[in-house]
Parts: structure tokens; C-alpha cells; sequence
């Protein structure tokens, strides 16, 4: 059933009796995050014993929020900031099958990614997971020899995407293209010597914040209370002391189990947790620095075999490049920054292949984010991704490492450890099947740039720009204030950053965000 429909009569009670005012959802719940029912549920949280506690509400979090709530088990789930406020808004935003590390011989880890990515863009969340297509330009630096692997690898990840059963309609296969087609698809790359392309096709999200606000708000949808302002300072296997970061006031959680899904900031709240991040920095390049192209590229990193800058174009018309992998030593800073040496680094890798090169006045923005990588021997880059569930003595369930492909499978692997631990009665993890808030069942109706970031619920974010001419302006590229009213009303958005860097990604280029603010403001008021 879609999840656009307007809630006029629930056919299922709300929890406790309330009226949210919200968004149905199969779970029986509304689906709708607000100030009104974080308060309402905050208070409820310290009255009760809930069978599960989450730590962290970026994907992997919400992911095991959703899992918990959906087998029928009670939730809270809190942030200390807010939904996807971590790593997960940093991610390149790839929905990978996991081609790298079939070439690391790690086979398990990309048949995997590529299982995931075939439940994201056939059952869970097609309205936010689709196709993209990569283009491996062919210059000198590329050596025949080189290409030819490359192209024998996308012929092996296709064979994933087949073993995995995602329909080739939905992930096409690759190809070799000549010099003048490369160049009509991507027109800012340099022609000379250009001897061709590979095309090859990945899964993208459309933002990666956006598919953690909608497995949180399915989760809620199931009942789970989903807590943001919300820090654990202390966690014990039986739940934890937390604080509402909005009143200062201090809380007790009880919990018959307790996940901890907190990321690069794990051995915070369990010390036994050893981890090696590493960064990954970006460049945003605003619309139209690079001549406008759909498909995104593949940048050979000159001297590192198998290693590939990315140009990933965006809905709004950006471009973001990335990426890089360094590791980082010292305190977890609450938002990385990328240093001038990683600009400096991806500059020089997109100008190797474009004709026009692009100088550092012309990047709009950058930004940086933290692998929770395990420790381990080697090289960041080297470390594998593959996820871990670890139980400490006391009976805290972390998971961690992964990826944001991989979210759903370490939240079910993290609650079948944590059902197992405790002897909580509950089913198999049925959340392949559960398709996540916005996703349709048929065709939607609505303008694209809506229908691309919110899916079913497009007509709905329309609606209240038609109702309300001042809703219908810009404020940002390609997003419109009534964007910012949704993400308050609906998507527990509690101030104007949750509306500017997380709801929608205006804050990424910092005069977009300063331009945005006011409307932003408005809001939330
Ligand atoms: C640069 C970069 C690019 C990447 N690109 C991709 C990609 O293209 N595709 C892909 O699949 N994966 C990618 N990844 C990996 C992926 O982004 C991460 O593995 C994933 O997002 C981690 O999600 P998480 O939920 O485990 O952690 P996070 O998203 O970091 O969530 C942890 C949450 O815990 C909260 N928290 C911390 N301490 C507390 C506390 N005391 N109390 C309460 N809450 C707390 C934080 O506020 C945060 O919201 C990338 C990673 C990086 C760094």
C-alpha cells in the first residue's frame, strides 16, 4: 500500500490512543516525526521498559530500528543530534554491488552489497535507489591492458547483479563506447587521445540523508519511538542513562536489550571497541561549472592501480567528486572538514580528464566524513568493509563497519544477536519484504524534482505549495520552501539545520545555506 495517502479515519488505533495528524503506514502507526511527538514520546520512554534500545539514528540505526519494530518488538531508538547527522550524509551515495572488493577477492562482501542493492532498487526503496550510469574515460593514462580488466570486472559485477537476481531492466549491463559518443554523453571531457569509454551501471541513492529519514520514519511507522537530541552518556546491557539535549534533563532507559549504533563514535559508549577511521572528503561543484551531464565518471587515480575518483552529478544540479581515504587519528569531531591537501588531491584528478580544468575558486563546497572502519593491519583503503555485530560482556550489541548499502542486513544481524542474547520473542527479520515510506506501489503523480527526493509523498509536498504561494518559491537549487514545512511537519526535522543539512542538502554549498536560512527559520517558527 502506498504511504501517500492522507490519514483522514485510521482503520488501526494510533499508539496510545494520540492523534498524530500524520502519515499512515502498514505498521499501524502514523509515520509522521514532530517537536509534538518527540516530547509526547520522551515522556513515555522513562515510564517504560521498551524490549529494545537503539544508540544512533543514522542508517545502520534506523535500519535495526525499523527490524526491531516490524518483528512486532517495542522500540526507542534515540540520537544525540539528529536523524543521519553522521557518516551516513557523507557517503558518495552508491549503491554498490561491491565491484571493489570483488577485485580485493573479498566475494562474500560483494555478493552481499550486490543482494542489498538488488532488495533497494527492486523492493524497499525504488522511488530513492535507481540506476546511474559511470563513465571510465579512455585516455593515454588508461593502458589497454588496464581497460581490458576493467571491463572484464563490470562483466563480473554484472554477473553478481544476475546472481543476485536484480532484473537487468533495472541495472543494464556495460559497454564500450567510441570516442564521440564518450564525449556527447559527458561534453566536458578533454578530446584529445581520448580513445573511448566504458559504461557501466551502479545503483545511486538520490541522497543518502533522505534514505535514513525514511527507514526512520517507517520505523515509527511500526511504533518504534524515534528519539532525536537524545545522547546516551552511559550504556549497560539493560539500557542507559541519556540526556534530552534540548532541556538538559537526564533520563533513564530500560531496555531487555541494547544496540549500539553509533558508528565512528562506537567506543564512546563501549570502550572494549577498537576503531580505525579513515576520511573521505568531496568537492560540491555548483550547476553548470561542469557542462550538464546525467551520467557520472570513473577518474582513474594516476599511480593507484584499481583505485577511481568519482563525479557523481545531482538532482539539484550539482556535482559532487570524491573521494578520498586517509586515515584519522585523535578525538571524533562531531562534523569532519576537508583539508585543503584532499581539495587539491580531487582537483587534480577531475582536471586530468576534462578539457576545461576547473580552478579552486569554482568549487562551491566540500565536505567530509568518517569510515567506522575495525581496526586492522594495513592500509585504510585496505581495510575490508564488511560489517561486525560484537557483543560486550555486559550485553551490549555494537554493529559496526558496513556500508549504507549494507544497512539493512547489519540491523538485521544486529537484532537476531540481540533477540538471541536476551531471548526476546520475536520473528525473523521481515524487513527485504517492507517497502520504506514513500515508495509506491504504482505509477506517482507529481512534479519529477518531487517525485525523485519523496516519492508517493510528492503530491502531498506539492499540495501544500499550491495551497500556499509563498511555499511555492525557491529557496535553494531545486528545492521550494514547502520542502521545509514537510521536513517540520513530518519529518522531525527540530530546527533550521535539521531543514538545511539533513532534510534537504542546500547547506552543502555555504551561501546556498546562508541564502536558505531565513526561509528555514520561517519554518520551523
Ligand atoms: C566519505 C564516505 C563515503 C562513503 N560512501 C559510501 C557509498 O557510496 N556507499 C555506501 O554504501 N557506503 C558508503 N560509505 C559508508 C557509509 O556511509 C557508512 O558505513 C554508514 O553511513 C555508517 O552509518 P552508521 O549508521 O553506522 O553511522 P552514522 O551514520 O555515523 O550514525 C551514527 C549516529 O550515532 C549518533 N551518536 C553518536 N554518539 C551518540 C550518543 N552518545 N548517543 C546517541 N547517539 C549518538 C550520531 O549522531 C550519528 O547520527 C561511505 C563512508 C564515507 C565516510
Amino acid at each position: 500500500m502506498p504511504y501517500a495517502r492522507r490519514r483522514r479515519a485510521s482503520s488501526r488505533p494510533e499508539p496510545n490512543g494520540s492523534g498524530y495528524n500524520g502519515l499512515s503506514s502498514p505498521g499501524g502507526h502514523s509515520t509522521s516525526l514532530n517537536a509534538a511527538r518527540r516530547t509526547r514520546e520522551l515522556a513515555e520512554v522513562a515510564e517504560t521498559t521498551v524490549d529494545v534500545l537503539v544508540v544512533g539514528l543514522g542508517a545502520t540505526g534506523a535500519g535495526a530500528a525499523l527490524d526491531a519494530a516490524a518483528r512486532g518488538l517495542s522500540v526507542a531508538a534515540i540520537d544525540a543530534n539528529d536523524l543521519a547527522f553522521g557518516t551516513s550524509r557523507w557517503s558518495s551515495k552508491m549503491i554498490h554491488g561491491g565491484l571493489r572488493y570483488l577485485a580485493r577477492g573479498q566475494v562474500g562482501v560483494a555478493a552481499e552489497s550486490a543482494a542489498e542493492r538488488g532488495v533497494l532498487l527492486a523492493r524497499t526503496a525504488p522511488h530513492l535507489v535507481r540506476a546511474q550510469p559511470y563513465l571510465l574515460p579512455l585516455t593515454p593514462r588508461v593502458s589497454r591492458r588496464t581497460a581490458a580488466a576493467m571491463m572484464a570486472g563490470y562483466r563480473m559485477g554484472d554477473a553478481m547483479r544476475a546472481a543476485a537476481r536484480t532484473p537487468r531492466r533495472l541495472l543494464p549491463g556495460p559497454s564500450r563506447l567510441d570516442a564521440a559518443h564518450a564525449l556527447r554523453l559527458v561534453p566536458g571531457l578533454a578530446p584529445d587521445d581520448l580513445r573511448g569509454a566504458l559504461l557501466s551501471w551502479d545503483g545511486r541513492v538520490v541522497d543518502d540523508a533522505r534514505l535514513v529519514v525514511a527507514i526512520a520514519r517507517t520505523a515509527a511507522g511500526y511504533g518504534a519511538r524515534v528519539l532525536t537530541r537524545c545522547r546516551a552518556i552511559e550504556l549497560r546491557g539493560d539500557g542507559a542513562v541519556a540526556r534530552d539535549e534540548l532541556s538538559g534533563r537526564l533520563l533513564t532507559i530500560r531496555a531487555r536489550a541494547v544496540i549500539n549504533a553509533t558508528g565512528v563514535w562506537a567506543a564512546t559508549l563501549d570502550p572494549s571497541i577498537s576503531l580505525r577511521p579513515s576520511r573521505g572528503t568531496h568537492l560540491v561543484l555548483g550547476p553548470g561549472t561542469l557542462p550538464h551531464s546525467r551520467i557520472g565518471m570513473h577518474v582513474p587515480i594516476p599511480g593507484e592501480r584499481g583505485r577511481f575518483a568519482l563525479v557523481l552529478p545531482q538532482p539539484d544540479g550539482r556535482v559532487h567528486v570524491g573521494l578520498t581515504d586517509e586515515p584519522v587519528e585523535g578525538p571524533v569531531p562531531d562534523v569532519p572538514e576537508a583539508p585543503e591537501s584532499d581539495v587539491t588531491f580531487l582537483l587534480d584528478v577531475l582536471n586530468s580528464v576534462l578539457a576545461e580544468p576547473i580552478g579552486r575558486s569554482q568549487v562551491a563546497g566540500t565536505y567530509a566524513g568518517l569510515r567506522p572502519l575495525l581496526a586492522g593491519d594495513g592500509r585504510t583503503a585496505d581495510l575490508s568493509r564488511r560489517h561486525a555485530v560484537l557483543t560486550s560482556p555486559e550485553g551490549i550489541v555494537t554493529v559496526i563497519g558496513g556500508k549504507l548499502t549494507t544497512y539493512r542486513r547489519m540491523a538485521e544481524d544486529a537484532v537476531d544477536r540481540a533477540v538471541a542474547l536476551r531471548s526476546l520473542q520475536a520473528g525473523p527479520s521481515p524487513t527485504a519484504r517492507l517497502s520504506l515510506v514513500g515508495a509506491a506501489s504504482g505509477a506517482v503523480r507529481g512534479p519529477w524534482r518531487l517525485v525523485e527526493r519523496y516519492g508517493a509523498e510528492a503530491q502531498a509536498v506539492q499540495a501544500l505549495a499550491e495551497a500556499d504561494p509563498a511555499l511555492a518559491e525557491p529557496v535553494g537549487p531545486g528545492v521550494i520552501a514547502a520542502e521545509f514545512a514537510w521536513g517540520a511537519r513530518h519529518e522531525g526535522a527540530l530546527d533550521a539545520a535539521d531543514l538545511l543539512d539533513r532534510r534537504t542538502r542546500v547547506g552543502l554549498v555555504p551561501s546556498d545555506r546562508e541564502a536558505a536560512l531565513p526561509a528555514a527559520l520561517a519554518a520551523m517558527s
